[in-house]
């Protein structure tokens, strides 16, 4: 590679691939498979060789996630499908959870009034929402404070006083085996809020949030498929956040 980062290929001199991606010398090698065994040269048979040798190593090369040889990590279909799951529930979610907003009229300029026994108790005003804190791979948990508002009383106040909230779920959210429980859920139970007046204009998030698949990639990123699980409901590791109203990876694994 030269000092400044242009690859010069070391078959035809060409920059811009190497020997790796080289057009002529994938030329060559057919060139070479076209001769009759016994008629090959030196630089014919080395060709082959050389071309044979790394298609091997290729397709030994094991999936970072399956184990499975022959595919890398983004051609995996186990993995493909595994998201797909993960992904169904986020969609289900966000859209229950931006209903659950609306119908508490909870949305920047709503009073939001907390219970909490610290220095963020009292009346609260909504500033702003954090939709990127709002992912069921992380809120099976509990609900990251995704709500950021000033205490009314500093309204006139210059500082930036703002504090960070979250809503407790509700209990008709229709979530799934995995999602944990209510005495579990301490986040909520410290920094949820309830609205006291409810903002005049509907929560709406922008169309990046509502289809955005970052968090499941964060989520799947060190994950491998053992950790799928093969028993619903009963696995450490179960995904089950959100009740679907089928039972995917059931039926998945047992087919
Ligand atoms: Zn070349
Ligand atoms: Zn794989």
């Amino acid at each position: 590679m030269a000092w400044n980062g242009t690859v010069t290929c070391s078959e035809c001199y060409n920059t811009g691939h190497n020997r790796n991606g080289c057009p002529r010398r994938k030329e060559r090698y057919e060139a070479a498979l076209a001769v009759p065994e016994e008629d090959r040269g030196y630089s014919e048979r080395r060709i082959i060789q050389d071309m044979e040798y790394k298609k091997r190593r290729r397709s030994s090369r094991k999936c970072s996630y399956c184990g499975e040889q022959g595919h890398n990590r983004r051609s995996c279909s186990k993995l493909k499908e595994h998201v797909g799951y993960v992904a169904k529930q986020e969609k289900a979610f966000r859209a229950a959870f931006v209903e659950h907003l609306n119908e508490t009229g909870l949305n920047i300029g709503a009073l939001v009034a907390t219970s909490s026994d610290d220095n963020t108790q009292g009346l609260h005003i909504v500033t702003s929402i954090n939709w990127d804190d709002v992912s069921i791979t992380t809120s099976h948990q509990a609900l990251r404070r995704f709500i950021i508002a000033k205490p009314v009383h500093l309204l006139c106040e210059s500082q930036r006083n703002r504090n960070h909230f979250n809503i407790a779920a509700p209990d008709h959210w229709s979530v799934g085996p995995a999602w944990s429980e209510k005495e579990n859920r301490w986040q909520e139970k410290h920094h949820a809020v309830e609205v006291v007046s409810p903002s005049a204009t509907p929560a709406t998030p922008n169309k990046d949030w509502t289809e955005s698949n970052k968090e499941i990639k964060e989520f799947f990123k060190d994950r491998a498929s053992w950790q799928w699980p093969t028993k619903p409901g009963d696995n450490y590791y179960s995904c089950e956040w959100w009740d679907l109203g089928e039972n995917i990876q059931e039926i998945k694994e047992t087919s």
